[in-house]
């Protein structure tokens, strides 16, 4: 197992990694040196896929690959196309910021049933504006509306002598230059070191040409440049302009556009063909806040398309964050800012429950949090109205930036109002406790709840670490984690720094391993 870091030195731990595990699965499963050769051995781990001149070419074809089916083909599975019917800024205007609730049409198609809980995979298209500005670099570009297959040369040997032919590669759909950048192929990440050295091979310029061959070395130089710029790729040839890009390179070698996960916000016996998210808009300054703007691919996406527009999508189990099947059983819920996003679909069910079935499910503890009182409360009156019809037992808020008032978080209420009750639903009633949001949060609430249960049970940290781990086993410790959320300076200066840390000891210590 191999462990990388996404804010820092992934890149370079995956390569040490990988090349450690193709030797380990060479030897796993006897692939000798009989089997090929060192050298045979190095070309299958490359898969000789790197990018040379005249290894690409394109043929023009008349087939066009719809999206789903495409996406389907290019990701290994079923990815359905919905519809989007609404969008509501659920932030108050002077904030600043949008937090949107997305609802879509999903249909009545087996393939996105889900329960609360569950994800919803969005496979979103990159903005036209930096579609078009990569295309303005590339050379070698079909026409426009082409409709093109990427073929390459492959050369195998054979009793008659080395051979050459052409095969189509399978990693893109038949589609234009323009689909391809637009749906298929991440455009936005920064390059990595291997795509830079590509770019250093073909840049005409001397300067730039050294300038990219410093950042290709994987170092301290290249993180601290991505850190700092987080440059797309129109950035890098903006910046190095003496360097020309084939078409084929960028088709060949930017990695593929990802899916984004989002927290379903709905539940299914409510809203039956329907899915809703709750999506915080990604907006932030590069280099220092001084930089240019820069706007997440996915959330900017949902924030700008309009109702009818089409959203392909896939639905991903959480079994780890379902309800509990026993309603008699008390839940706490902790969610911060769009961490309340689950919670959402939670609610929704319960009432549900009480409404149609007569069900007299344990009502719940909502602890959420958000910076000012007035601004960002997400979902307040939806949140209220639950309460009224006894979802909720409490609902405690955190507010992080109210003018005149002390920064207060999640934790700091478990920490200060909660840890009889925290222990008494964990250790008597067998209940269970939800934790949804960024890693930093997660990890704080974590801390929190095993100071909580070593206080509160008359443990040691060490063992209440142990019963939190058999709390995970039973499935009443739930977490859905976002991933790293940048949320302030302070908080990313933080993070950067042990990030760095960690990266650097790990290089040293696979470096005298
Ligand atoms: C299981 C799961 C559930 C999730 N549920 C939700 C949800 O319910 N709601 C929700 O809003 N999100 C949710 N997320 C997060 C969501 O998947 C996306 O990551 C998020 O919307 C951003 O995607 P994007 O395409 O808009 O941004 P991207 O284009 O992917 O940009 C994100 C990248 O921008 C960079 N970046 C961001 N901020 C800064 C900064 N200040 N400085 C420098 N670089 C920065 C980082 O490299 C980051 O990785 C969830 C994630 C997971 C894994």
């Amino acid at each position: 197992m191999g462990e990388g870091d996404e804010l820092c030195g992934q890149e370079d731990l995956f390569c040490v990694w990988s090349k450690n595990i193709f030797k380990a699965a060479c030897e796993v499963f006897c692939i000798d040196d009989d089997h090929g050769g060192q050298d045979d051995k190095n070309s299958i781990f490359h898969n000789d896929s790197t990018w040379k001149p005249n290894k690409y070419r394109f043929s023009i074809v008349a087939e066009v690959t719809e999206l789903a089916a495409a996406l389907c083909h290019l990701h290994k599975r079923k990815v359905v196309e919905t519809r989007i019917i609404s969008r509501q800024n659920l932030l108050h205007e002077s904030s600043g910021r949008s937090t949107i609730l997305v609802c879509l049409q999903i249909g009545d198609t087996q393939e996105l049933n889900y329960v609360p809980g569950d994800h919803v995979g969005i496979h979103p298209t990159n903005q036209e504006e930096l579609v078009e500005k990569v295309m303005e670099r590339m050379e070698e570009l079909p026409a426009f509306n082409d409709v093109i297959r990427v073929e390459t040369l492959l050369e195998t040997q054979t009793e008659q002598g080395p051979q050459r032919k052409w095969v189509s590669e399978k990693r893109l759909p038949p589609c234009t230059v323009f689909q391809a950048l637009s749906h298929f192929l991440d455009i936005t990440t920064p390059p990595s070191p291997e795509l830079l050295e590509s770019f250093a091979e073909l840049a005409t310029d001397p300067k730039e040409k050294k300038e990219l061959e410093e950042l290709t070395q994987g170092t301290h130089k290249y993180e601290d440049w991505k850190w700092e710029c987080v440059p797309t790729i129109a950035d890098v040839l903006e910046e190095f302009q003496s360097v020309r890009v084939p078409a084929s390179l960028l088709l060949t070698q930017l990695p593929l556009l990802q899916p984004r996960y989002y927290s379903i916000s709905s539940s299914p016996d409510v809203y039956p063909s329907e899915i809703h998210l709750t999506v915080a808009v990604l907006k932030y300054r590069t280099r220092r806040d001084q930089g240019p703007v820069r706007h997440g691919v996915c959330s900017s996406w949902l924030n700008h398309i309009s109702p009818g527009d089409t959203v392909p999508c896939f639905i991903r189990r959480a079994p780890l964050f379902h309800l509990p099947s026993d309603i008699s059983v008390p839940c706490m819920l902790v969610g911060p800012g769009t961490g309340i996003a689950p919670y959402r679909s939670f609610w929704q069910q319960r009432l549900y429950e009480i409404e149609n079935q007569g069900w007299k499910p344990c009502a719940m503890i909502l602890i959420f949090g958000c910076r000012h009182s007035q601004m960002d409360h997400l979902y307040k009156e939806e949140v209220m109205v639950a309460k009224e019809k006894g979802v909720f037992k409490e609902i405690y808020t955190a507010y992080s930036r109210d003018p005149g008032w002390k920064k207060v978080y999640v934790q700091e209420i478990i920490q200060t109002q909660l840890p009889v009750e925290l222990f008494h639903i964990l250790n008597s009633m067998k209940g269970h406790l939800y934790v949804c949001g960024d890693v930093t949060m997660a990890q704080e609430v974590a801390k929190t709840v095993q100071e909580i249960i070593a206080a509160q049970g008359d443990m040691s940290l060490n063992d209440a670490a142990t019963y939190i781990a058999k709390l995970q086993d039973e499935n009443r410790y739930h977490e859905d984690i976002f991933g790293v959320t940048l949320r302030t300076r302070e908080v990313t200066t933080k993070i950067r720094s042990t990030s760095l840390t960690c990266w650097q000891g790990t290089k040293s210590m696979i470096g005298s391993a």
